[in-house]
């Protein structure tokens, strides 16, 4: 059955990456930060990864990009493995917000004042303060180590250009951390835990990386290729939870209803999905919607997982 599907996907990915892309000319790339403003409004990519690492490309796969809001599942999931479910679970809630990603509202209404979820900007910001590691120097390191070890690829780093870009505009950031800062969820010096926060978002890569670091996910933590345990369970299946209810934003119900996966967007473009027990994807598109999510991704994942029953209801 897998290669019968397998086929059938190679012979049409390129005619449905085609169909889609005409949805880039509805979105608009994130210009908030500036550095992301020249992004190229009609790249669209994906990549698909199979358990024994076969894959499906097509149209700009190669496309390189950074990041951004993907890299909070793996935070979420290091700070889980450095401290623990009880501590993190005492710095972010488990609900969604249905709010923008960098929402300032509602900070206030989960007690005692920790952001709703840890996949909207001030809840990542709080995971950010919990990696281990004395410096932010030391818990950037660990975050990009990890991050190179899931994606099977050392050669992951952080475009400088864009931390600096983002690191120079974060009014809106910075205003989070230091209300988190006030509430006491964070406990290091604020600018600090953002240098932190903007590294990881700024951490390049391509879909295929996406699609081998999702993969990792599609098997609960379990490497198939490696055959190597690199996530407990457990860790997997609470950061699977948060971006099937709060991945997408608050277009996160939308999506689980016309594409029906676990899946985290980010403002550069990228999507980072996967079909539980079978495969990693990593699409990227930089034309956005207004709810942040690459246009055209979200078109090419809807139409994929209508031909291939994907969707887990
Ligand atoms: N680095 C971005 C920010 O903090 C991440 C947001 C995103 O991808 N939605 O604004």
């Amino acid at each position: 059955q897998h290669a019968e599907t397998w086929k059938h996907l190679n012979k049409h990915l390129p005619e449905w990456l085609e169909e889609s892309k005409k949805y880039t000319e509805d979105g608009n790339v994130a210009a908030y930060i500036p550095e992301l403003a020249s992004a190229p409004k009609d790249v669209l990519g994906i990549c698909i990864m199979d358990a024994a690492g076969n894959t499906a490309k097509s149209g700009d796969h190669e496309y390189r990009f950074t990041l951004q809001s993907i890299s909070k599942v793996f935070t979420l999931i290091l700070a889980l493995i450095d401290r623990g479910e009880e501590v993190v679970f005492s710095k972010v809630g488990m609900e969604p917000t249905g709010d923008d990603f960098n929402s300032m509202l509602k900070l206030e209404l989960v007690e005692p004042g920790i952001p709703f979820n840890p996949l909207i900007n001030a809840g990542a910001i709080a995971i950010s303060s919990l990696i281990a590691g004395s410096s932010p120097d030391e818990q950037t390191n660990r975050i990009l180590h990890f991050f190179r070890e899931v994606a099977d690829n050392g050669t992951l780093d952080i475009n400088q250009d864009v931390h600096k870009s983002e690191s120079d505009t974060a009014h809106r950031n910075r205003s989070l951390a230091y209300f988190l800062k006030d509430n006491g969820v964070l406990h290091h010096d604020v600018e600090d835990v953002l240098e932190v926060y903007f590294s990881h978002c700024s951490v390049e890569v391509g879909c295929a990386d996406l699609a081998r670091m999702a993969l990792v996910l599609a098997h609960n933590g379990f490497d198939p290729i490696r055959n190597q345990r690199l996530i407990p369970r457990r860790f997997v299946q609470i950061a699977k939870t948060f971006m099937f209810t709060c991945g997408m934003y608050n277009a996160s119900g939308e999506f689980a209803m016309n594409v029906g996966l676990p899946a985290k967007s980010g403002v550069s473009g990228g999507i980072l999905t996967m079909v539980p027990g079978r495969y990693g994807i990593g699409v990227v598109g930089p034309a956005l919607n207004n709810k942040g999510n690459s246009t055209a991704g979200v078109h090419l994942l809807g139409k994929l997982s209508q031909e291939f029953d994907w969707s887990l209801f």
